[in-house]
């Protein structure tokens, strides 16, 4: 039986996005649309020389979720901290 693939996610300390693909996948999987440094309300997310993605301030990330939430692509994937994170934020919309 074939086991369902699982997602080759970057070690926390990265400079890419909280749930970044490994580079090897990243750099096939992302074609570097952008829309994940639109959606960054600390803009701290900038395309690399490859076009990836990457921190400019990585201890200021809130681990919002919502650059995982607009990746289209499958690069970036929910951690933990970003389901948490994606759901106060979706809680504080609908509550004001
Ligand atoms: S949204 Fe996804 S596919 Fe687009 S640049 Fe960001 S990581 Fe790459
Ligand atoms: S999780 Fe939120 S704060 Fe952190 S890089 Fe993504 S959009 Fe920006």
């Amino acid at each position: 039986m074939d086991m369902p693939a699982v997602p080759r996610i970057k070690a926390a300390d990265t400079h890419r996005p909280p749930g970044a693909l490994n580079d090897e996948d990243l750099l096939e999987t992302c074609p570097g649309c952008g829309d994940c440094v639109e959606v960054c309300p600390l803009q701290i997310i900038e395309l690399d020389r490859s076009r990836l993605p990457a921190l400019s301030a990585a201890k200021d990330c809130t681990h919002c979720g919502l650059c995982v939430d607009v990746c289209m692509f499958g690069a970036l994937h929910h951690t933990p901290e970003t389901q948490h994170g994606l759901a106060e934020v979706l809680r504080l919309e609908r509550d004001g």
